[in-house]
């Protein structure tokens, strides 16, 4: 042992305990996995200082297929105490360990009642029978609760859980599940953030229309779902300020401004569209209006594709975006567009030459795909000259050459930026 070493051992040994169980505690918070668990085997005076704060032992995390796992999760419960804790259950296997995540899961339930976080992601096969303890339980303190199926296929069956109330919950995300809708109505009184993703499953989407405008608080809205376009699948959410969803793939060019539609959400500031195509924007820009949903509020628009996309070469496209600038969205002060196809179309109507003035735009975000990479890179060479030459207001155009991956854009910098 060096001297320096001898030095810095001595030194860690000296610290009070409020120092070690604030240090613990500030390796939690910043994602460090197991640092309590690390501490309390380096020696006797640190073990009895970790094990004795029972707020170090409330992040918990389990893989149920793992039995070393799962022993760790009883010591973790047991140390807690009567903490408030968050739990992230993980069983992705099959039909093999169904039996050892019943019984295992069941040693979750006395509890629940502590629970504030809840994770379980599991795999397709008998979630119903796997959740099942958890069907008539009450959840008082849950604020998040996170239920992920991993599944290559629609999955039918309908999951019951906490129908004796979750009174706190403001995050709810199915992913992959069809949750019996409408739930217990103590779950919709502080709901903030719905997702419902992968959810193929016919007559959902009237359902969680119902369920949602029960929601008086419900601000983001999150849809990957079978649309239905009836009365009653319409949604009527007031304080809705963010809203994502995507649209089937080979619909045709009225299908988008069909399901922008379904939105009763005048609050509306924030809206992302995955799967659109240029054609779909296009008649959308060129209404000036809706014959049920109107959205004063929204300042931000996203449309986002895939990056491969076969439609341009059959779509004849001349026309040009006529309606009064921004008639249906008055208050847009932020265009994205990713992976769309016609981008170079798009921007030579909204920005060209013989385009009306969008005063309100202050940003453009564009990230074209590779292919038409040049065409788009003219269009806006053009409209940023035309603009300069009448001296009309161009956005700030952020221009993107390369995505990592389609998320990119909302974090990274721009390959360009123009500012005139
Ligand atoms: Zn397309």
């Amino acid at each position: 042992m060096t001297d320096e070493d001898h030095i810095s051992t001595r030194t860690v040994s000296s610290l009070p305990n409020e120092l070690l169980v604030a240090i613990a505690a500030a390796g939690q918070g910043c994602g460090s996995d197991f640092l309590e668990w690390t501490l309390s085997h380096v020696s006797r005076r640190f073990r009895d200082v970790v094990v004795g704060a029972p707020t170090l032992w409330t992040l918990i995390e389990a893989d149920f297929y793992d039995w070393g796992s799962v022993e760790i999760l009883k010591l973790y419960l047991e140390r807690s105490r009567r903490c408030k804790i968050s739990l992230t259950l993980r069983n992705p296997s099959s039909e093999d360990f169904r039996l050892l995540t019943l019984t295992r899961l069941g040693q979750i339930i006395p509890h629940i009642e502590r629970c504030w976080k809840l994770v379980i992601l599991l795999s397709a096969d008998s979630i119903v029978e796997v959740l099942a303890p958890f069907r008539d339980v009450e959840a008082p303190h849950l604020q998040h609760l996170d239920l992920e199926v991993i599944t290559d296929y629609p999955n039918d069956e309908c999951i019951e859980i906490f129908s004796a109330g979750a009174p706190r919950l403001s995050f709810l995300k199915m992913d992959g599940l069809k949750l019996q809708l409408p739930p217990s109505p103590s779950w919709m009184a502080s709901l903030t953030h719905l997702e419902v993703l992968e959810h193929w499953v016919s007559d959902y989407s009237n359902l969680l229309a119902a369920m949602t405008a029960q929601c008086p608080l419900l601000v983001h809205l999150h849809l990957d779902i079978l649309w239905e376009f009836e009365e009653t699948s319409r949604f009527h959410i007031p304080s809705l300020k963010f809203l994502q969803i995507s649209v089937p793939d080979s619909e045709d060019e009225f299908f988008l401004e069909a399901i922008v539609d379904l939105f009763d959400t005048p609050a509306l500031e924030e809206f992302i569209i995955y799967g659109t195509h240029g054609d779909q924007i296009f008649t959308l820009f060129n209404l000036t209006s809706l014959p049920h949903s109107s959205f004063p509020a929204l300042t931000s628009f996203s449309f986002i594709n895939k990056a491969s996309c076969s439609c341009e070469k059959d779509i004849p496209f001349s026309s040009s975006i006529s309606a009064p600038p921004l008639a249906l969205f008055p208050a847009l002060s932020s265009l994205t567009l990713v992976n769309q196809c016609l981008t170079h179309n798009l921007v030579k109507d909204l920005l060209g030459p013989s385009s009306q003035p969008w005063p309100r735009l202050e940003t453009v975000t564009l990230c074209p795909k590779k292919d038409h990479f040049d065409a788009v890179w003219d269009a806006v060479k053009d409209a940023v000259h035309s603009k300069s030459q009448r001296r009309e207001p161009f956005p700030r155009l952020r221009f993107f050459r390369t995505l990592a991956s389609l998320e990119a854009w909302q974090g990274n910098e721009p390959d360009v930026e123009m500012f005139l």
